[in-house]
């Protein structure tokens, strides 16, 4: 991997925490992550637009938060896999009517080595037989103990599908977001990490990125993984056009030759012949160690 850059700490501004969703089959990740989305005013505004990039921002007292919107730790993994710290905060939904499941245990056990904060959020409570403080009971045996009983993990009852406990949930997020001082240098060139990308028909190959460090333009010559290209439209999850975004913002992104992949790194250039050059050398250096492993 290419050395990180590190920047002079008065470098360093606030930046939005990203958060990822998690936890077992049919628990209500999906329906939880467009619950979340339908708090945002602005976005219903604009149209009611829910153009899926797999990611998304709310604003929470005026608070930017990014979502990553493909549930489920395969994603989470996948990134993690490739060498990828995407995620600030890992929300683990547990359905108050089933309680820990194995692939709640999982999902913790991701977090934690990712050495990520978690949230749980007890999801479904307006069923009839829902049992949210059984969910504490099971979580505080696996040493996830609420605040509430003298722990240090944060549990929010929600329904996504009332809509009940979503603003506790985001508030909650926001403060332990703010705990955490996350900062990250604007004034340089871009940097992040490929969060989804396809194949369009019409337009081509399509990343959706996430910016870390520095701030992505129009016209910047980049470079995800095997890919070389220069940006040629910048667009939110609204659908609606960026000239720039910076630090935290995910954004799809036209312009590259192929289709990087998701959980590659990407990093802007001096000029569209650079990232040309260490896209070759980067899919060389992959044809060889593959290689090297038949070999073995
Ligand atoms: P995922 O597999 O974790 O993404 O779960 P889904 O979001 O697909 O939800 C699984 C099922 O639970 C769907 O039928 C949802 O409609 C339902 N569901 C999700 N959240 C709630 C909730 O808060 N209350 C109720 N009653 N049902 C929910």
């Amino acid at each position: 991997a290419e050395p990180e850059v590190e920047d002079d700490s008065e470098q360093l501004e606030p930046r939005p925490p990203v958060v990822t969703v998690m936890g077992h089959v049919d628990h209500g990740k999906t329906s939880l992550l467009d619950a979340i989305r339908k708090t945002d005013v602005a976005a219903r505004e604009a149209g009611g637009i829910t153009q899926h990039i797999g990611a998304y921002q709310v604003t929470v007292d005026g608070h930017r938060v990014t979502f990553i919107d493909t549930p489920g730790h395969e994603a989470f993994t996948a990134l993690r896999a490739r060498g990828a710290q995407v995620t600030d905060i890992a929300v683990i939904v547990v359905a108050a009517d089933d309680g820990v499941m194995p692939q709640t245990l999982e999902a913790i056990d991701h977090a934690r080595a990712a050495g990520v904060p978690i949230i749980v959020a007890v999801n479904k409570i307006d069923r009839e037989n829902a049992d949210p403080q059984r969910v504490r009971a099971e979580l505080a045996a696996k040493n996830l103990t609420p605040v509430e009983w003298g722990g240090d993990t944060e549990f929010v009852d929600v329904s996504a599908k009332t809509g009940q406990g979503l603003d506790q949930l985001l508030e909650t997020i926001v403060t332990l977001a703010e705990l955490s001082e996350l900062r990250a240098n604007p004034n340089a060139p871009a940097s992040g990490t490929v969060i989804e990308s396809r194949l369009d028909t019409g337009r081509g190959p399509v990343a959706t990125l996430l910016v870390q460090r520095g701030t992505l333009r129009l016209g910047d010559p980049i470079v995800a993984g095997t890919q070389a290209g220069r940006v040629r439209a910048m667009t939110d999850y609204r659908g609606e056009r960026l000239k720039e975004a910076g630090p935290g913002t995910p954004v799809e992104v036209l312009g590259f030759d192929g289709v990087p992949e998701a959980g590659d790194r990407f990093r802007v250039v001096e000029s569209e012949r650079e990232a040309r050059r260490l896209a070759q050398e980067r899919a060389q250096r992959l044809k060889q160690e593959a290689l090297a492993r038949q070999m073995r």
